[in-house]
């Protein structure tokens, strides 16, 4: 969807093909791939991004396996009283507890929250990384919530899973759940519910609560932020 949405404004896309080399001397003028030679004026790199710990290192902090300073719930280093937080840490997958690296934003700022109070002597914990992605591509929203299928079975191990997906004049949309959760919910085109699926995996309320709310005026009254999120309800078996 996304493809035919940038190659309706001229671009071309060319996936699953490396980039194996940049030519030019001065001024680039050109790549080659594995199986074209194509000519540019201009290369962007967008490679991914990892994590700084030459500081942590140098100090001795403990460096987890995934690259980042290892943490625990309180933001806490390897050594007591030292904490990090942002792109340098490691941290944990909300749903499965597992190492994960949360690049973002908004998981930063949370962290440091958490960080800062207990710095502070304020006792407060990291509820580990929900993952949650805003895009815009050649004029169309999409939006990530929590886990994707790749994800789900390449990092996380996980088959157990129902997919459910809908497509629309307003726009495409995928829910991944298990009978007790909400995993992930990707949005192309119109998100409205994002916010909701969102909120309702922090908090780990599940399909059949939801569906519960959604379904009752009296309790809707009390969260009338459920209704945004109709539509992936819809979806959920
Ligand atoms: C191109 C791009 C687009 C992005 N878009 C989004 C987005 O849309 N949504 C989103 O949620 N996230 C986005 N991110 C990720 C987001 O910017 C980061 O997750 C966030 O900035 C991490 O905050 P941080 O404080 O950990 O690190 P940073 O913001 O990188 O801050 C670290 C600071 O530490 C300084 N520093 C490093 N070493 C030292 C040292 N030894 N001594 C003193 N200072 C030091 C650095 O100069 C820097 O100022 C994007 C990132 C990039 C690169």
């Amino acid at each position: 969807l996304l493809q035919r949405q940038v190659e309706g404004a001229g671009v071309k896309v060319m996936v699953g093909e490396k980039v194996t080399g940049v030519k030019g001397r001065k001024k680039v003028t050109g790549i080659t791939t594995g199986n074209a030679e194509l000519a540019c004026d201009l290369v962007v790199w967008a490679t991914g991004v990892r994590p700084n710990t030459a500081l942590a290192k140098q100090a001795g902090i403990e460096i987890g396996q995934l690259g980042g300073i290892k943490v625990n719930d309180k933001m806490e280093t390897s050594i007591e009283h030292v904490y990090a937080c942002g792109d340098c840490v490691q941290v944990w997958d909300q749903t499965f507890g597992k190492p994960c690296l949360s690049l973002l934003w908004a998981s930063a700022k949370e962290q440091a929250a958490v960080a800062a109070a207990n710095c502070l002597g304020e006792p407060r914990s990291y509820p580990g990384a929900l993952s949650v992605v805003i895009e815009e591509i050649a004029g169309l929203t999409a939006v990530s919530v929590g886990a994707t299928e790749d994800a789900l079975r390449n990092a996380f191990a996980c088959e157990d899973f129902t997919v459910q997906e809908q497509e629309t004049q307003a726009g495409y949309l995928k829910v991944i759940a298990d009978s007790q959760r909400i995993l992930g919910a990707q949005f192309v085109g119109n998100y409205q519910g994002a916010g909701a699926v969102a909120a309702w995996m922090r908090q780990g309320i599940s399909p059949e609560e939801i569906k519960g709310v959604l379904a009752n005026r009296e309790q809707l009254k009390w969260a009338p932020w459920y209704a945004h999120g109709a539509s992936v309800a819809q979806l959920l078996a």
